[in-house]
Formats: structure tokens, sequence, C-alpha cells
């Protein structure tokens, strides 16, 4: 029965992470750091974030980075 142990190991820790990515879809946005919004090119200006339509996070599935 030992041979089983690893497996079922790998199973939890497996099952774990898709627990937490189900429980937090969402991460902070890697571009704009939860902002909402990216630095013009006027200083002082700023522009909404397309990439998280300027919510600050994006949808992340087991932690894949985009
Ligand atoms: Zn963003």
């Amino acid at each position: 029965m030992d041979t089983l142990m690893p497996l079922l190991f790998v199973a939890a820790v497996i099952f774990i992470l898709y627990m937490s990515a189900i429980r937090n879809p969402l991460r902070t946005c890697p571009r704009c750091k939860g902002a909402g919004t990216l630095p013009a090119l006027i200083p002082g200006r700023f522009r909404p974030c397309p990439r998280c339509g300027r919510k600050g996070e994006t949808r992340a599935w087991f932690g894949r980075p985009e």
C-alpha cells in the first residue's frame, strides 16, 4: 500500500489548489497593480486600464499568469 500514498498526496494538493482557485477567482491585475488606471503620457493624468476594465482585478484560474 506504500505505492498509493504519493498518489493520494498529489491528488490532495491538486484538490486544494483547485478549491482555492474556485473560491478566489480574481487576482490583482498585473498591469496596473490593482489601481485600475495606468499613467498617461501627460504627467499627473491617468487612463483606465484596458486589461482589467478599471476593476483592478483579472480572472485567475489556478494562479496562472496571463
Ligand atoms: Zn489593470
